[in-house]
């Protein structure tokens, strides 16, 4: 069965804009992009549309590869603005920049892609104030599948602080035996092969076919690649699907859930504004 992340992210976006309007919260996302990167750009207006449609203010910032003091400034500022409730860094930022100085210094309680090393150590610790946006939308997907998770064996192609990392660490939390892959992993196949659940993060196209997976493996792609003006995940769809119990397409799979996800968080940083707290 193919998943359909547009009609999850729907539900959620509308449980979002319900508890806005009712209790007249005004959330504000700021969205900061450096560089030319084109698809931060396309992420960022998607999550600027879908943040109008559910009543959050939303604020893009641009700057150059050369900005990088620039953005930092204006990173300090938005860590204290009271307007401000979350705070997006599209990534990749550019190679000119020192990213680390940006997850140290961005606000923890507007992180609301949980990039801070401050948040990312609550999340492994097991107490996370946020939850990764990709990662999450991955874990909402399975758990609208109803079924019992537990002793299945996940594998994870990619590790990414951003992605794979946190996606291992949510499997674990749903009592998964977990495989984590990589480029330096030898004979990917063996262990595609073996998924009872197979979560692509690599970014290559076609990494994945219907010969490297098992019959009836649930397969969640979050894969984005662009290739001749269109979007592949890291699975070739066509090969796959039919050995697949579920599969998640792209597009249309963990992206819509994505940015259900910002939102969601956006929302949740606000009520945290308002309680002033960093517990849960
Ligand atoms: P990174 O480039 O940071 O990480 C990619 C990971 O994949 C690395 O761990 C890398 O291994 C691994 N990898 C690369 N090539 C291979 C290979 N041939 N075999 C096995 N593993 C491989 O990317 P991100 O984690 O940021 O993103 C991954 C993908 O997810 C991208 O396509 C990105 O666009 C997409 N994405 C999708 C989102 C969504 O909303 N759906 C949101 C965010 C990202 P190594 O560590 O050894 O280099």
């Amino acid at each position: 069965m193919i998943i359909d992340g547009k009609v999850i992210a729907k539900r959620i976006r509308e449980n979002i804009k319900a508890e806005i309007q009712e209790n007249n919260y005004k959330p504000k996302l700021a969205i900061l992009i450096a560089g030319n990167d084109s698809a931060s750009k396309i992420y960022a207006n998607a999550k600027v549309k879908a943040c109008a449609g559910v009543g959050i203010d939303a604020e893009v910032f641009c700057f150059s590869d050369s900005e990088e003091g620039k953005f930092l400034k204006k990173l300090e500022e938005l860590n204290v603005d009271e307007n401000i409730h979350g705070i997006i860094v599209e990534m990749p930022l550019p190679k000119s920049f020192n990213s680390q100085r940006t997850y140290d210094i961005i606000n923890p309680l507007k992180d609301v892609d949980c990039i801070s090393t401050y948040n990312m150590g609550r999340l492994f610790a097991g107490n996370p104030l946020y939850l990764p946006c990709t990662p999450h939308a991955i874990l909402t997907i399975l758990k609208q599948l109803d079924i019992n998770f537990t002793g299945k064996h996940a594998v994870i192609v990619g590790r990414s602080n951003i992605l794979g990392k946190p996606v291992a660490k949510l499997m674990l939390d749903l009592d998964m035996t977990v495989t984590q892959c990589h480029s330096k992993t030898v004979d990917l196949q063996k262990y595609t092969k073996m998924a009872d659940v197979l979560i692509l993060a690599a970014g290559k196209k076609n990494l994945i076919n219907g010969d490297m997976i098992k019959e009836g493996v649930i397969l969640i792609d979050a894969g984005i690649n662009e290739y001749d003006g269109k979007i592949y995940g890291d699975c070739d769809f066509q090969s796959a699907e039919n050995r697949c119990l579920y599969i998640t397409p792209v597009p249309g799979g963990v992206g819509p859930v994505t940015t259900s996800m910002v939102l969601l968080n956006t929302l949740e940083a606000y009520k945290n504004a308002i309680k002033n707290t960093y517990s849960k």
